[in-house]
């Protein structure tokens, strides 16, 4: 039977395997780091009247500037982070999975490489593989803090056109200090100049506050945002990045024409009207994350310390370390997930019922494990 492999695919693709979290169909799904409410019925249908009212015009091309969705999001950060920003310096994609892909193409690319301290989110250096950029594995204390003088000392060595930095970070869910950032944006501005790109998907559950501020006066610096998990939007598709206006002009040079449907922009602008209710799903997340922290600590696991709506616990070292854990756990019907992290597993907060339905999977397997 012919494979990817009988067929010219690119070398570095070759024996390579897709992003791919289970989508199991089990009663308890913790493990893609969703928002676990369904959105309000009266953003529903404020949705539905947004793109009632774009359809009429689908015959025609979308706003290729997204100019008033970009506006609106603006105003979100700025309200949201103190900082002002404007139209200029506000760029949306379809997720942030798709801005990193136009970081990458235009700051990367063949001949090019790019760096993440790892583990971290695996899409950064799959994007990478994508876009032909050469991808570098930083490395991590063995607590998943970055240690600064080994980052500085491996940014000043490999010299990376492009630095990843995931605050909070994908899986562990720990937080990136400030001055870590700066002094790796330091690094990397003495060493070639590249790009820093921070990644704060997970930023509006965090206990500090966003790095948005940097931007100013730093126009290698950018910041990466998404509407799938704190919005609770994860099929919606909507990412963004604020940075200097002159990153915003050179992404474009990449962008496909019209990439964000009419649709898209129709619901974004929509969610973005509700944003204080889904903010305050954000709050009770908050609290159940860090009563998951607690209580997972209470059971006698090991936790990461976590600022995003998630928690990263462990370790699991006996026979089948945390595959079979995660097994053990699915077996009673909640799916977490096993990001390859030997010893630690990663589980999403959901509503307050799939927590404890989760917790007490887990007390289950700890009395297994200590019988
Ligand atoms: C979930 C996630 C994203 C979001 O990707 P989208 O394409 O916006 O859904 C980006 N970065 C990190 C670290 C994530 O965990």
């Amino acid at each position: 039977m012919t494979g990817i492999d009988d067929l010219p695919v690119r070398d570095e693709l070759r024996g390579k395997s897709p992003y791919g979290a289970p989508q199991l169909d089990v009663p308890v799904r913790l493990n893609t780091n969703e928002n676990p409410y369904r959105l309000p019925e009266p953003l529903v249908e404020r949705i539905a009247e947004r793109v009632r009212e774009a359809a009429r015009d689908l015959n025609r091309y979308p706003d290729r500037d997204a100019v008033e969705l970009r506006t609106q999001l603006a105003k979100y950060l700025t309200d949201t982070s103190g900082h002002e920003v404007g139209l200029a310096n506000v760029w949306a994609a379809n997720g942030s999975n798709e801005v990193i892909q136009q970081l990458l193409q235009t700051f990367g690319g063949p001949g090019r490489t790019a760096i993440g301290f790892e583990p971290s989110y695996s899409m950064h250096g799959l994007i990478a593989r994508g876009t032909g950029t050469g991808w570098i594995s930083g490395p991590r204390n063995d607590d998943f803090t970055i240690d600064v003088e080994t980052a500085v000392q491996a940014i000043a060595s490999q010299r990376p056109d492009v630095v990843f930095v995931t605050t909070p970070n994908n899986p562990t869910g720990n937080a990136v200090p400030p001055e870590t950032v700066l002094a790796l944006y330091e690094a990397a501005q003495a060493a070639k100049p590249s790009m820093v790109v921070v990644d704060e998907a997970y930023i509006e559950f965090s206990h500090g506050d966003s790095l948005l501020p940097l931007i100013e006066g730093r126009p290698n610096l950018v910041v990466s945002r998404t509407m799938s998990k704190a919005f609770g939007a994860a099929g919606l598709r909507l990412g963004y990045l604020a940075a200097h206006p002159a990153v915003v002009d050179a992404v474009q040079l990449v962008r496909l024409p019209y990439h964000l449907s009419a649709v898209t922009q129709a619901t974004a602008l929509a969610a973005l009207e509700h944003t204080g209710t889904l903010l305050k799903y954000v709050e009770q997340l908050k609290a159940e994350r860090d009563r998951l922290v607690s209580e997972l600590r209470a059971i006698g696991f090991e936790v990461v310390e976590s600022d995003a709506n998630f928690v990263q616990f462990g370790r699991f070292e006996g026979p089948g370390g945390s595959h079979a854990a995660w097994q053990k756990i699915l077996d009673q019907g909640v799916l977490v997930r096993d990001n390859g992290i030997p010893g630690w597993l990663r589980v999403s907060a959901g509503t307050p019922e799939e927590n404890d339905a989760f917790l007490d999977a887990v007390r289950e397997l700890k009395k297994e494990q200590s019988a």
